[in-house]
């Protein structure tokens, strides 16, 4: 064991001192490679007041102030991308192409955050009646806390701290932690960049972190990211603690296929959407529902690019794949491989067992394919996150889009055809918060909002875009008049007041 992964409070690093730690292994080797420290409540306590803290002077900074701050941590980001990165592929074993378009990704919100001048321009509306005017302005909340998942260590925190702190929020970040290491490096770039201490902070830990995050009096609101038990109860438990609350969970994210739809791209699509990052995306695309005669043609096509695709260390340049997160997870997603076929699924390709010369001991799977899908088998009813695709049949579009809405899930979708008028139709029809017409991800730009229906989101906002920066202020309205002085005062008026 090499390395201990700490707090970051205040500005500075924190050394745990819970005597509680986690392991962080690296997924290709299988090997720990790291202690992480797992926050007690004091500690938490100790990361809220330094928020609370630093909020007295950071709420009140001006625009200039925080976009100088925000601009220069863009730079920063920017020219160590590749190294962070390279943390993200050490802890959580994506392939490091896959590693840098997540960093990219967040870069994108810190770049929308860096225009928080426009967004947060008030409206003034003037002379609604004699002489009052009336401005609608928006305020920060306070300390607000991110916990975020292991499948994006450094994307998700940036879905969260970059607008947060822009709006003039302070904050404390719970990150995964099976991979706590890149949330460190971000805080200190953040600090290199002249963000005031105590600004951002993060505490390392697990569920007892959590909990002391979502009943601590002085956290304002809650962001979080990860699976749909967990978002339901951090929603419950942080609004019952009177806090404003986004929490994201779990996917089941669909692809349906039209008889019309070019089968190249559609394969194409499929194979990089379920395997991309081994299926631990919450865009995954985990099952297609194949419409019509194109079935046993489409299902060929994805077997046979799904055959190609080269398992390895996400390290090693020529891995179009990576390893699991925990040997544990990886057990669980074969496990739905394994009982396929007794639930009368058609096992196409078997990804368990998978060996990687050399790596041994990490947490492997090859792509597992699974056609012919009962609704009522545990490999399409439950969340795999992994890299397994289920494939069912559908005779009509009317029954695909059933199918889809009777889903639990409601996060992201696609429609594959070349038909403009199914497509609209899909839009409007079905029931997911992102919907792609011939893209298998569709996560949003950062300038709109991520975020999904039914138990994929538990609040009203979604993250980023213009709900991040409603989600991270409240509004208030002012009524202004300035009486003429050379006029009469009016005098009491016990009347409701009205408009003249
Ligand atoms: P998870 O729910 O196990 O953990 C998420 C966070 O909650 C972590 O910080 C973890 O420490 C904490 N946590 C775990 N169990 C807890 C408990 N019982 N009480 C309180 N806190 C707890 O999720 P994960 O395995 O890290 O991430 C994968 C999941 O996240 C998948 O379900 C995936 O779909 C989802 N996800 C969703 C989105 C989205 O945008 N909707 C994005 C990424 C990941």
């Amino acid at each position: 064991m090499t390395k201990t992964v700490h707090h970051w409070i205040g500005g500075k690093p924190v050394e745990g001192a819970s005597d509680r730690w986690g392991p962080v292994a690296d997924p290709a080797t299988g090997l720990v490679a790291a202690r992480v420290a797992l926050a007690s409540a004091d500690e938490v306590d100790a990361a809220v007041a330094a928020a609370k803290d630093a909020y007295a002077t950071w709420g009140t900074s001006s625009l200039a102030q925080r976009t100088a701050v925000l601009f220069r941590f863009r730079a920063l980001l920017d020219a160590h991308r590749d190294e962070i990165a390279a943390l993200v592929t050490a802890e959580h074993g994506k392939v490091h192409s896959d590693a840098l378009g997540e960093v990219a990704r967040g870069l994108e919100i810190v770049e929308l955050a860096c225009g928080i001048t426009t967004q947060l321009k008030g409206e003034l509306s003037t002379q609604v009646s004699n002489r009052v005017d009336v401005a609608s302005i928006r305020r920060p909340l306070g300390v607000v806390a991110g916990i975020s998942p292991f499948n994006f260590p450094a994307m998700v925190p940036m879905w969260m701290f970059p607008l947060a702190i822009a709006c003039g929020n302070t904050f404390v970040l719970k990150p995964s932690e099976k991979d706590p290491s890149p949330s460190l490096r971000l805080a200190e770039l953040l600090a290199e960049a002249g963000l005031p201490d105590g600004v951002f902070n993060v505490v390392q830990g697990d569920r007892e972190a959590v909990e002391a995050l979502l009943a601590h009096p002085d956290v304002a609101a809650v962001s979080f990211v990860g699976s749909t038990p967990v978002a339901r109860h951090v929603h419950a438990t942080a609004t019952a603690h009177g806090k404003r609350v986004q929490a994201l969970g779990g996917a089941k994210n669909h692809m349906l296929v039209l008889p019309d739809a070019d089968l190249d791209a559609a394969a194409d699509a499929a194979v990089s959407a379920a395997y991309g990052s081994a299926g631990e995306r919450c865009m995954a695309v985990s099952a297609v529902v194949a419409v019509g005669a194109v079935g046993d043609a489409l299902v060929a096509g994805i077997r046979e690019r799904a055959e190609r695709i080269k398992v390895g260390p996400g390290s090693d340049p020529a891995s179009e794949m990576g390893p699991l997160i925990t040997a544990a997870h990886r057990d669980k997603v074969a496990s739905y491989v394994t009982g396929a076929a007794a639930e009368g699924c058609e096992v196409v390709l078997d990804g368990t067992g998978h060996v990687v010369e050399g790596h041994e001991g990490g947490f492997w799977m090859g792509p597992s394919l699974l056609d012919r899908v009962p609704p009522t088998a545990r490999a399409y009813r439950e969340e795999i996150f992994g890299p397994v695709l289920c494939v069912l049949r559908a005779e009509t579009y009317e029954e695909g889009i059933a199918l889809i809405n009777a889903s639990p899930y409601g996060n992201g979708t696609a429609i594959f055809t070349r038909d403009g008028g199914a497509a609209r139709r899909f839009q409007l029809e079905v029931e997911a918060g992102m919907v792609g017409v011939n893209v298998p991800i569709p996560v949003p730009v950062g300038y709109h909002s991520f975020g999904g229906w039914k138990d994929s989101l538990f609040g009203d906002h979604h993250v980023y875009g213009d709900d991040g920066v409603r989600f991270y202020t409240r509004g208030k309205v002012v009524t202004t008049r300035w009486p003429d002085p050379s006029e009469a005062p009016d005098g009491v008026d016990l009347g409701f007041p009205r408009n003249h």
